[in-house]
């Protein structure tokens, strides 16, 4: 054993190095004091040296963001219970800029915007501290959308594909099936890759309540966060609800995973920026919305994004970090052509040396807003505003819903602009005609209304797109596999449900898909691992010996 005066001596260096080297710094932080506070908005005096959203704090403990800078004053929002703050209370600066926890430990629970638990599970353990508001990534940092996120439903993976980045709009009258489409496409992502964060804004409780129970009954919530900002929540909460969704996301996309993000409204959320901008006293525009609503939103949905791959030429064995900025020789390879770069730079280093994917890029964050619309009316502020700012909508019809038509989608009227980019080979083999099927059926529905006598090949298409929109109803919590969609797809379109009884085709897909399982495994099998486009003869050959023993 050591003599202990060594020890000692040894301690007492270590000390005297750390007073040495002890700095004196001070940080600036500047003091205020709450001039009136109400309605979860406080004015306060002071401050002089804020940022614009940056976090202050009140004597209570309670966190606000700064977001009016004025000369006289600073206008507050408190997020969490401004009842506890009274005027002349101090406030002080903190010098962060408002964030939200994040990690893995969120999965699986339900949080509020500052990512506290509300499901009485417990504490959660932080990895990260993200920034609630970040710059979207740049033109050269993304990758051009060619994944999809199968929703499992199949009037959307047919029609308006949602490739992974994307940010599709799903639009709709109340009660016309737009949160069933994004908990379906959640439900869908179960035993997948993807994370899917779910933010709930100005909803009653009760709603989320019943959103969390659907998710937990289906087995979806293993690989789901809830951020919840209700109805009874301040509208400040109810501001940040989305924007904490986005950043607990980018969490994840930043380590090169796929994330989806369903903001369940929009509308309910520019209500709640509207009204906190009118306690603010901000100009008040359009419908009464203040100027800088649409750039709340688009900042919002900028984020969604799908990042390049990042590859590297490294000596063998090398372990990649995300922080080997360039490889051994001093190249990123990314983008479209990167494979041919690559190939070619390793056969000229020779020997000794591989390729490799830097990891952490590459991840995703597709996001699915929702707005509500009054009597279908898409020219409102808001609607226009977030049509304009996404890749396409779904756009969902009351009419529809109410006639029994299941997830209630106006094919006409609902688009995808990443489109047929975002499929597999699979779907995009069968799926091509099905759009213009569609819409000559609705024309001529209308028509057929009006006269009875038409001619043999008007009723043939009648019966025929009849026939599709029974196969386009889907219920609730039941997506499809994508094998299941393309053999409905292709049975429906190519006519081989022509003879079948309108009103036994639901009876009639459930026993062809049986059929299909059982019988033809593999090619299942192979389109659901690779994606890549089956046999067609083949699957029409299995529908006519199907068909053949089909009786109703
Ligand atoms: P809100 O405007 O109130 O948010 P919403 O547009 O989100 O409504 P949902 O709550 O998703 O609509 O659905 C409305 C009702 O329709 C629910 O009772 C739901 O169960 C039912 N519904 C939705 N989709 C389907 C479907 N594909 N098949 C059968 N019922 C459905
Ligand atoms: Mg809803």
């Amino acid at each position: 054993m050591a003599p202990l005066t060594q020890d000692f001596s040894s301690i007492a260096e270590s000390f005297l190095k750390q007073i040495e080297s002890f700095e004196y710094k001070s940080a600036a932080r500047s003091i205020g004091k709450v001039i009136s506070v109400g309605d979860g908005i406080a004015l306060v005096d002071g401050l002089a040296d804020v940022k614009a959203s940056e976090l202050v704090e009140f004597s209570s403990g309670v966190l606000g963001i700064a977001l009016n800078l004025e000369e006289a004053s600073v206008g507050v929002v408190v997020m969490g219970d401004y009842t506890t703050i009274e005027v002349g209370d101090e406030v002080r600066t903190t010098g962060r800029i408002s964030s939200v926890p994040a990690g893995e430990g969120l999965i699986g629970r339900v949080v509020d915007p500052l990512g506290q638990p509300i499901d009485g599970k417990g504490p959660i353990a932080v990895e990260a501290i993200m920034p609630i508001e970040r710059i979207a990534p740049g033109v050269i940092e993304r990758k051009e959308v060619d994944t999809p996120v199968q929703t499992g439903i199949v009037a959307i993976d047919a029609l308006t594909p949602i490739g992974r980045g994307q940010r599709e709009l799903v639009i709709g009258d109340r009660q016309t099936g737009k949160t069933a489409i994004c908990l379906d496409t959640i439900i869908n992502q179960k035993d997948g890759d993807m994370i899917c964060i779910y933010v709930a804004i100005g909803q009653r409780a009760g709603q989320v309540a019943q959103v969390y129970a659907t998710l937990q009954e289906y087995g979806a919530m293993d690989n789901t966060i809830i951020v919840v900002a209700s109805a009874s929540s301040p509208a400040p909460l109810q501001y940040l609800a989305p924007y904490a969704g986005c950043a607990m996301g980018e969490f994840f996309m930043d380590q090169g995973r796929d994330v989806l993000v369903v903001y369940d409204d929009l509308s309910k959320h520019a209500w709640a920026y509207r009204e906190m901008s009118l306690i603010l006293r901000r100009p008040p525009g359009r419908e009464a919305y203040p100027g800088d609503i649409f750039s709340l939103h688009s900042r919002l949905l900028e984020r969604s994004v799908r990042l390049r791959d990042e590859f590297v030429i490294v000596e063998e064995g090398t372990e990649v970090t995300k922080e080997t900025e360039t490889g051994v020789n001093g190249k990123v390879y990314f983008g479209n052509l990167a494979e041919d770069h690559f190939e070619a730079d390793l056969k000229e280093l020779g020997a000794g040396y591989e390729v490799k994917k830097v990891p952490g890029t590459g991840g995703s964050l597709t996001a699915l807003p929702i707005i509500e619309t009054l009597l279908g009316d898409v020219s409102a502020y808001i609607p226009t505003n977030v049509i304009s700012i996404t890749d396409g909508q779904i756009f969902l019809e009351t009419d529809l819903f109410n006639a029994g038509q299941r997830p209630a989608i106006n094919a006409g009227v609902s688009v995808s602009r990443v489109g047929s980019a975002a499929q597999t080979k699979a779907m995009k083999a069968v799926a091509g005609g099905l759009k213009s099927d569609l819409a000559q059926f609705a024309e001529l529905a209308a028509f057929a209304q009006f006269g009875s006598d038409l001619d043999a090949a008007t009723q043939r298409q009648l019966a025929r797109g009849e026939r599709l929109m029974e196969i386009l109803k889907q219920p609730q919590y039941s997506p499809y596999p994508l094998d299941h969609e393309v053999y409905l797809i292709y049975a429906s379109t190519r006519g081989y449900l022509d003879k079948i009884d309108k009103n036994k085709i639901d009876q009639w897909s459930k026993a062809f898909l049986r059929y299909m399982d059982t019988a033809f495994p593999e090619i299942g099998r192979e389109m659901r691992q690779t994606g890549k486009k089956p046999d067609l003869d083949a699957i029409g050959e299995a529908i006519t010996d199907f068909n053949a023993t089909w009786s109703d």
